[in-house]
């Protein structure tokens, strides 16, 4: 059973980086007919708030990417506590006492004879004496996980290929605080375990913690979930932006972008498949494949954004707005204002088109004669057939009128304007009384 997860941690909003990390992690779930799990990582007990979780959670909701299973790091401690017992016992986990100025100290002084900034393990060479020594004067220990610096990091990511990292290279990662609390890296993979994670999709900044997780998950006798690691959102600009950090779910509900667009569009970009307007997912989630996606950084462009989502309200069913439309509109109505609108928000405008005469059409005074003859027609015509081609062909026999002068005064004096959605369409959404009114008050100045 495929099972991915999803793992942000609540101290702050879903910004649209990991709105795509979990849409990519949720579609390969849905393919796969597997478990999409949402992980709450709040091990830092500081900056994570309940507000910042229910608000994930919430968002995760409009989006659609609802989880099968949802977990809180923070009820995981104990368990935490008891792998991490394990690993010191087999010495893979061992206790440092060095200060944060005193590592920076280290770090400059191999970077200023042109070494890469590794731990030097100083650590390992205390004694028991040392250490308790160190701890009566007041000092708590941060732990590191001892890598095993002898065989290669490889793995096989199902997005950037073959991967390999030299450990000798890599300095033995700090995986829990002096005060006790808990960073990121172990218990991210105790959870895997435990979970049964079988596909870790994430971002590109995490290719080299992965590579370090790997002797994790080997020292805790598991075997490897498969990695994927999406390259890196940039914005309209190619480049990395602050923007992109700020832009979440409130800001899309506010413009009037749909969750189908927001997904349709992280969907696609930064694969080799094109961006397509969709009335639901099943076609995206049918034809997502990790060797789609490209290692360069994918381009997210709010024009591009706005433009499918366009394009999506166009060919959405009346079922699937029908609870976010205006009182009163019907099927036949949606179908008629659908083309014309940019977000759900435009029908209103349309809408009122429809049950409102317009307040003073511009209406040219040689029309006026034109529109009496076409109210005594709209009068006449059975409204359930098609009332704007009845209309116009007797108009155009009875005139000679073609083209926009034969249109254009019945637009202006049956909606205001000069441009909208197909009349045809619209013309039978007027009540038949109200249409005959408005070519009649509009022909006689
Ligand atoms: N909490 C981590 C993050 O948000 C999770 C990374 C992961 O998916 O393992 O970056």
């Amino acid at each position: 059973m495929i099972k991915t997860r999803f793992a942000p941690s609540p101290t702050g909003t879903l910004h649209i980086g990991n709105i795509r990390t979990a849409l990519l992690n949720w579609m390969f779930a849905r393919q796969q007919g597997g478990l999409f799990l949402l992980r709450l990582d709040d091990t830092d007990a500081e900056r994570s708030t309940q507000a910042f979780a229910d608000a994930i959670i919430a968002d995760l909701g409009w989006l659609g990417l609802k989880p099968d299973d949802q977990v809180r790091q923070s009820d995981r401690f104990a368990l935490y506590q008891k792998r991490f017992d394990e690993l010191r016992d087999k010495g893979r986990v061992y206790p440092c006492y060095e200060s944060s100025q005193e590592l920076d100290l280290k770090r400059k002084v191999l970077l200023g004879r042109g070494l890469p900034p590794i731990y030097d393990r100083a650590a390992l060479q205390l004694t028991d004496a040392d250490r308790a020594a160190l701890e009566a004067s007041g000092i708590a220990p941060h732990w590191r996980f001892k890598l095993d610096q002898s065989t290669p990091l490889i793995f096989d990511d199902l997005i950037r290929g073959s991967q390999r990292f030299d450990p000798a290279l890599l300095s033995d990662p700090v995986i829990r605080r002096g005060d006790g609390s808990w960073l990121y890296m172990l218990p991210s993979v105790i959870d895997d375990v435990d979970m049964g994670i079988t596909h870790v999709v994430r971002g590109e900044d995490h290719v080299t913690n992965t590579a370090l997780q790997l002797q994790m998950f080997e020292a805790l006798d598991a075997p490897a979930p498969r990695f994927a690691h999406a390259a890196l959102l940039t914005g309209e600009e190619g480049k990395l932006s602050k923007r992109l950090g700020s832009l979440g779910v409130d800001h899309f509900r506010d413009t009037g972008i749909e969750a189908l667009a927001v997904k349709a569009l992280l969907a696609r970009i930064g694969t080799s498949d094109p961006v397509i307007p969709v009335a639901d997912m099943t076609a995206l989630n049918e034809s997502f494949n990790f060797a789609h996606f490209g290692r360069a950084p994918a381009r997210f462009d709010e024009t591009e954004l706005a433009a499918i989502n366009a394009r999506i309200l166009h060919l959405l069913p009346f079922e699937a707005v029908s609870g976010r439309l205006p009182e009163g509109m019907d099927a036949q109505a949606w179908a008629a204002i659908r083309p014309n609108i940019s977000t759900l928000g435009d029908v209103g405008i349309w809408w009122s088109l429809v049950r409102h005469a317009p307040a003073n059409p511009n209406i040219d005074p040689e029309d006026r004669a034109y529109l009496a003859d076409a109210a005594d027609i709209a009068a006449t015509l059975d409204w359930a057939s098609d009332p704007w081609h009845g209309l116009t062909s007797r108009l155009k026999d009875n005139s000679g009128r073609k083209g926009k002068a034969l249109f254009l005064p019945l637009r202006r004096a049956l909606t205001g304007l000069d441009h909208g959605p197909d009349m045809a369409a619209l013309l039978p959404l007027i009540d038949q009384q109200d249409a005959v009114a408005r070519l009649r008050n509009n022909s006689a100045a």
